[in-house]
């Protein structure tokens, strides 16, 4: 894909950029080298101190840097925003906790000591999305940096200022050069950077295609790898439910980021008690949603990314059509110029759809009615995915079977799917392997090296690891 800015939602090309040269890459490849040399052994307060200040940065220039999102993927301003400031939270997140999340870990092996300490693995390349442009990249480099690795980006094709502007915010923050680099290259050349030597592990977050292909090099040249990939989160309300706040959380976890979300709620499994009045209220809701202009205050629902996301969507529900599903609203782009889709519901898609098992990024949504707990369960767990799920009853047994039962990597219960820097994130089946966030997030590109020694009279205290100096 050409490496360009344009708007989606008038298709005017705002900028565009040569790919790097392979010997430009390679230079950019070798100054994370050199810089994670020196990097390790600078003291964790002084990152801490530039991860605040990369914070306050995002804070204080938040309306800037939304515009650039706005403009270069089309996300309502107003969310675009709220993304900006989540960045900052995660980097005050770890600027506060990875002291702790960093240190060594005593075991007791009596007669001797062991400890496993938290070492670097060196540079890091994060191939990253453009449906959440800056925190994508900020749940990566935030641990990333803070536990001494340094990172290289390649981001999606169609946001390379986004790229660009982490890249220099990061440098302003006061971290070395070469501690985190964008990288405007093609896919085809991200091969060539897992190949390197000097590169010790790769995270993706993007399509299950995108997922398999890098994975598939990582592990011929052995290095770890962590993916993040699509999802088709169901969305489960049963009769104990607080109404009123299930139908409208449901569209809103439906909506959010113009429906372009890994965690949006994608299949709505209602159970059969309450499932005409739900339908009824979600499809009047979803008619009301608000779609135009982004950088509009009281926009919902913006243009999709790129004119290639509204043929495929499309595409998906066309065909979903043909296979006997029934259109409640919607159903078709808007005319006129932009990548603007009608919010759309569709009941009534039979498992033999191919919709039936893909993940919809769009303001596309399937009602489906369940017969009881067990079905809503059987239900649920049928997608090739398993990210994140969200249920809505009060019944506590109910609760329970549901936390057990369902096959993903997270439930909320009685709230929607979000991640937060304190918790997990990560799938399981195709939604990829790995966690983002928290102390897990951290530690996966981490050497958790044992350390054990046999004379412990003779030794000091257990060395620190140059992360905690
Ligand atoms: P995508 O097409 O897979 O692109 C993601 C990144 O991978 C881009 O930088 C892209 O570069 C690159 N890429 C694609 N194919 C590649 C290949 N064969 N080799 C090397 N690099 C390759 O995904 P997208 O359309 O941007 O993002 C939407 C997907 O991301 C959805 O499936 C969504 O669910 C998933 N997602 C998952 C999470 C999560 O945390 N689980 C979060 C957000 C999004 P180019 O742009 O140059 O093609």
């Amino acid at each position: 894909m050409p490496i360009q800015s344009v708007n989606p939602a008038n298709g005017v090309l705002l900028r565009s950029f040569p790919p790097l040269t392979d010997s430009a890459l390679l230079q950019k490849i070798g100054t994370a080298d050199i810089a994670f040399s020196h990097y390790a052994e600078i003291p964790l307060a002084h990152r801490a101190l530039c991860m605040r200040k990369l914070a306050y940065l995002l804070e204080h220039e938040k309306d800037d840097l939304a515009a650039i999102i706005t403009a270069e993927m089309g996300k309502p301003i107003v969310e675009a925003r709220a993304e900006i400031a989540k960045c900052a939270l995660v980097c005050r997140y770890y600027a506060e906790h990875a002291e702790r999340i960093l240190a060594p870990e005593p075991i007791d092996i009596d007669p001797s000591d062991a400890h496993v300490r938290w070492d670097p693995l060196g540079v890091v390349l994060a191939v990253m999305p453009w449906n959440f442009p800056f925190w994508q990249v900020f749940r990566f480099l935030a641990p990333a940096l803070m536990a001494g690795n340094v990172g290289l980006l390649k981001h999606a094709s169609n946001v390379p200022q986004c790229a660009l502007a982490i890249e220099a915010l990061v440098r302003r923050a006061g971290f070395p050069r070469g501690a985190f680099q964008a990288l405007l290259i093609e896919a085809r050349q991200v091969e060539s950077v897992v190949a390197d030597e000097r590169v010790a592990a790769v995270t993706v977050t993007g399509s299950e295609s995108a997922g398999r292909a890098i994975a598939a090099q990582a592990g011929w040249f052995l290095k770890k790898s962590v993916l993040e990939l699509g999802g088709s989160d169901p969305f489960v309300v049963m009769p104990s439910a607080d109404f009123n706040l299930a139908v409208d959380t449901a569209v809103r976890a439906r909506c959010i980021n113009s429906g372009q979300s890994c965690i949006a709620a994608k299949r709505f499994l209602i159970a059969d008690a309450i499932y005409d009045e739900f339908e009824a209220r979600f499809v009047a809701c979803m008619k009301a949603m608000k779609v135009g202009d982004p950088t509009l205050e009281e926009t919902e629902i913006g243009p999709l990314a790129t004119p290639a996301q509204v043929e495929d969507l499309d595409m998906q529900i066309q065909t979903a059509i043909a296979a006997g599903a029934r259109v409640l609203t919607g159903g078709a782009r808007l005319p006129g110029q932009g990548n603007y889709y009608q919010p759309t519901v569709l009941a009534g898609v039979p498992r033999t759809a191919t919709v039936y098992r893909e993940e919809i990024f769009g303001p596309v949504a399937m009602l489906f009615r369940v017969r009881d707990v067990d079905h809503a369960i059987e239900v649920a767990n049928d997608t090739p995915f398993g990210l994140g799920a969200s249920i809505w009853t009060r019944n506590h047994a109910e609760q329970r079977r549901f936390a057990l039962g369902l096959r993903c990597g997270a439930v909320f219960l009685n709230a929607p799917v979000a991640s937060d820097p304190r918790l997990p994130f990560g799938g399981i089946k195709h939604s990829g392997y790995g966690r983002e966030l928290s102390a897990a997030g951290m530690r996966e590109f981490l050497n958790a090296k044992t350390v054990v020694i046999a004379d412990p009279q003779a030794a000091d205290q257990p060395s620190q690891p140059a992360a905690v100096q």
